[in-house]
């Protein structure tokens, strides 16, 4: 084979390996074996001695064009790399962001934010009070008897100097009443505390809405009124509710509220425990003695009074079978709203 014929196989080879270069690395390996100092170009130059004297001209001539298309297709090449590597990197404004998790309001916090938001549309204002309060806020003056069970070590938890962490929000009712004067239409949210035993149904501590009106001539059926209207803005339009004779030491008629068990239409179901009604919250006409407890007179004023827990109604809403779920902070499970 001549040294004319190397230079021919070369060309073929280079190109062959040319079209196959995907990287800018592999470019440079390529650069290094065609052109680099002990590359197979500079291996041809040396052989120049073993050309016939009249061809060495040529040769070499062929030999600097050979080496100079090299160069120019090589430089081609790895320019083009460089612009697409510098398309990718961060000074890329075309490029998609990057994404990352965004923050997203608990639950709870969405289940308050719509309750508190049906309410103020039917005319509440919002009304808070501490979750640490006295013995008469959070029992006396709402007309519980000295030896009531509630007022038990075994249920209420007790700070120092004779604090109470409130076992219902409905204290707030008689704070706000001592300080306003009728009509009054307030709903009060916020964290209750119950020294239970903490399982799949219980916590040890939940968030109630209080809900509070007082004027003059307030009737039953406004109560029903409202939380009938509540739970079809809640749950939706094709719930029925129900009341159930009750007692609470704070109103007088009680009454206990069931909403037809909106995930089986009444049936009966799983959730509903085959009954089609679900409990939802207490409610009843204020009791004189609470009205006497803030200076009102039961004889000008009346007014109906309800409380529900928050967390119950969220869970039946969305489908949530344990409440501890809740207050776990499980990153998987918050995702989800
Ligand atoms: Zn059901």
């Amino acid at each position: 084979m001549s040294i004319f014929d190397e230079i021919g196989k070369i060309v073929d080879n280079f190109n062959s390996e040319f079209d196959k270069v995907n990287s800018q690395e592999k470019i440079v390996e390529l650069k290094n074996k065609y052109l680099g100092r002990k590359g197979l170009i500079a291996n041809l130059f040396s052989q120049i001695g073993k050309v016939e004297a009249q061809d060495r001209k040529e040769f070499g001539k062929s030999l600097n064009l050979l080496k100079n298309e090299l160069i120019s297709k090589i430089d081609k090449k790895n320019k083009q790399f460089s612009i697409s590597e510098e398309k990718s990197n961060k000074n890329d404004y075309s490029l998609p962001g990057y994404s990352f998790n965004k923050g997203s309001q608990h639950p709870l916090t969405q289940a308050i934010d719509e309750m508190l938001d049906i309410f103020n549309h039917l005319g509440f204002d919002i009304a808070y009070g501490p979750e640490v309060e006295t013995d008469w806020f959070n029992f006396g003056s709402l007309n519980f008897p000295e030896n009531h069970p509630a007022r038990d070590m075994q249920d209420t938890f007790y700070t120092e100097g004779n604090g109470i962490l409130r076992t219902h929000t409905s204290p707030v009712q008689t704070r706000f009443m001592t300080k306003n004067k009728p009509p009054i239409r307030i709903v009060a949210p916020g964290r209750v505390y119950r020294n239970e035993a903490i399982s799949a149904r219980s916590y040890c501590l939940f968030n109630q809405i209080e809900g509070l009106y007082v004027d003059e001539n307030v009737t039953f059926s406004e109560l029903r009124g409202t939380l009938d209207m509540f739970c079809k803005m809640y749950f939706g339009s094709d719930v029925k509710i129900k009341f159930r004779t009750s007692y609470f030491p704070f109103t007088e008629p009680s009454a206990e509220v069931d909403v037809s068990c909106f995930l089986c239409g009444g049936k009966g179901c799983r959730v509903c425990k085959n009954t089609g009604w679900l409990e939802i919250l207490g409610c009843g006409m204020v009791d004189p003695n609470v009205f006497k407890s803030v200076g009102y007179d039961p004889e000008k004023v009346n007014g109906f009074a309800f409380g529900l827990g928050v967390e119950r109604m969220a869970m039946l809403k969305l489908g949530i079978n344990d409440i501890r779920i809740l207050y776990e902070n499980d990153i998987e499970f918050l995702k989800q709203f």
